[in-house]
């Protein structure tokens, strides 16, 4: 260990700060790190005064422990002892350089809830509102809906291609990358069950950088890329190297939906008031799919979804998924593919994903696609979304992507035709040739939060 924190900031992780003596020793930090994502980071120790406060176990930087950059301590301080790595300022600079051109996108779960900071309700979908802040800010507004759905084509294909092949089974789905980190750092021996598929934030960075380039005759170098997502681990999965395209950069910033707001105030748009606005071409539309990203179990429907019509031409019928362990913390369901019988699971929540992993370990798990997200309800209840301790939001919030899911023309990725043009004029077969370059990556045994290789 380099060093000892007993005071004063801790700015060590790519994803958060922490400012020691900020803490007024409430012990939510330890206890949500402990008792719900069961990473088990932090212990309270008491100070010469005699007053107790929160540090990592061992007293040194948080990037050099098992952290996963969830974020869920950041979300129940209640006192800005542990904050986001405020950004904003570097999305104010990129805004005001007449040399770049700004290309926004925003993560599906961000457009049913952002309006709630601007006296909307939770669940309330601002699509449109956002569409109309982001021109208003400056530059082009895409939407991560679309790249769900990319992420969706490439995956549900992988899947049925390694089921035919019957070989690294089950698959896990790689969209969290607080998940893909604890992976790296606790089974570095089954890494290769991991979807190479990168996030669709990712594969939005790496069309951005690629495709969307050359489709609109902006030269490379003047793009610059920002990611509002309401995740905090997405700060730290936008610096991994393997992460580039083509040896640039895929995101230039990512911005929680916390600074995001931040930045809105900032410069006083009021999104409750702002008439609806489309989002720009080529990178944009989403189908139901893509938006129940948003929740848990949406990335496993979606790919179930665009699986099912690849595999046997037919839809997908309701899936009803079983509780397999207590609090819905593992649920299961199975599928019939034409007398092929698919086992599939959600973890909800990272701190049950080690009863699933013993399994895989041991060569005996019954499942096929497990999908897992780090944060209790996906990422509708991420780190970086709004709301301090507060969870009572979480149900509306869920309610509001299924009902943009079932109010979309398009249901499945399938369905999106801006998509199927891209696969068509540029990117050829999904998972080969230039789709797999462009939208894959792969997984190395990392030592703790803060490695980057
Ligand atoms: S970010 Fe997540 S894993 Fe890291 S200390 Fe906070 S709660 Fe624990
Ligand atoms: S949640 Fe914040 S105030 Fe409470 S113990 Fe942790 S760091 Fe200190
Ligand atoms: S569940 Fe979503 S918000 Fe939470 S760490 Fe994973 S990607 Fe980020």
């Amino acid at each position: 260990m380099s060093t000892i924190i007993k005071h004063g900031i801790d700015d060590s992780s790519p994803s958060f700060i922490r400012d020691l003596d900020k803490c007024i020793g409430c012990t939510q930090c330890v206890k949500v790190c402990r008792d719900v994502q069961k990473i088990d980071v932090y212990e309270m120790f008491v100070r010469e005064d005699g007053k107790k406060y929160a540090n990592t176990k061992n007293e040194g930087p948080v990037a050099e422990t098992n952290c996963i950059n969830c974020g869920q301590c950041v979300k129940v301080c209640p006192v800005d002892a542990l904050r986001d790595r405020n950004q904003v300022e570097q999305a104010e600079y990129a805004l005001a350089n007449s040399q770049k051109t700004v290309l926004w996108e925003v993560a599906p779960s961000v457009k049913n809830f952002l309006g709630e900071e601007f006296s909307l309700q939770p669940g309330d979908d601002v699509t449109g509102k956002i569409a109309a802040a982001l021109h208003k800010l400056g530059g082009l507004a895409m939407d991560t809906d679309f790249a769900a759905d990319v992420t969706i084509m490439e995956e549900a294909t992988e899947f049925l291609s390694r089921m035919k092949e019957n070989s690294h089974l089950p698959m896990f789905t790689s969209c969290c990358p607080a998940w893909v980190l604890h992976a790296e750092m606790e089974y570095p021996e089954q890494l290769e069950h991991l979807s190479s598929t990168k996030s669709p934030i990712e594969i939005m960075g790496s069309l951005m950088k690629s495709y969307y380039a050359e489709k609109s005759g902006l030269p490379l170098e003047s793009l610059y890329h920002i990611s509002v997502v309401p995740c905090t681990a997405k700060k730290y999965e936008a610096k991994r190297p393997e992460m580039t395209t083509n040896g640039v950069i895929s995101i230039d910033l990512v911005l929680t939906a916390r600074e995001f707001a931040t930045l809105l105030k900032k410069r006083n748009i009021d999104l409750a008031a702002l008439q609806d606005e489309k989002f720009d071409p080529l990178l944009s539309e989403g189908s139901g799919g893509g938006r129940i990203f948003g929740r848990s179990g949406g990335v496993m429907e979606s790919a179930l979804r665009t699986a099912s019509v690849l595999a046997t031409g037919k839809k997908l019928g309701k899936v009803t998924f079983e509780p397999v362990n207590e609090n819905d913390g593992i649920t299961a369901a199975k599928l019939d593919f034409d007398g092929k019988e698919i086992s599939i699971a959600v973890v909800n929540g990272i701190g049950n994903v080690q009863a699933v992993m013993e399994d895989v370990k041991n060569g005996t798990s019954p499942y096929d696609f497990i999908e897992v997200m780090s944060c209790k309800g996906g990422c509708c209840a991420g780190g970086g979304s709004l709301g301090r301790a507060n969870r009572q939001n979480i149900p509306a919030r869920i309610s509001g992507i299924d009902k943009i899911d079932e109010q979309r023309e398009l249901s499945n990725a399938l369905d999106n035709r801006e998509m199927m043009q891209m696969y068509d004029e540029y990117l050829g077969k999904a998972n080969e040739g230039k789709a797999h370059d462009l939208l894959h990556t792969h997984y190395t045994k990392k030592k703790s939060a803060g490695s980057l290789n």
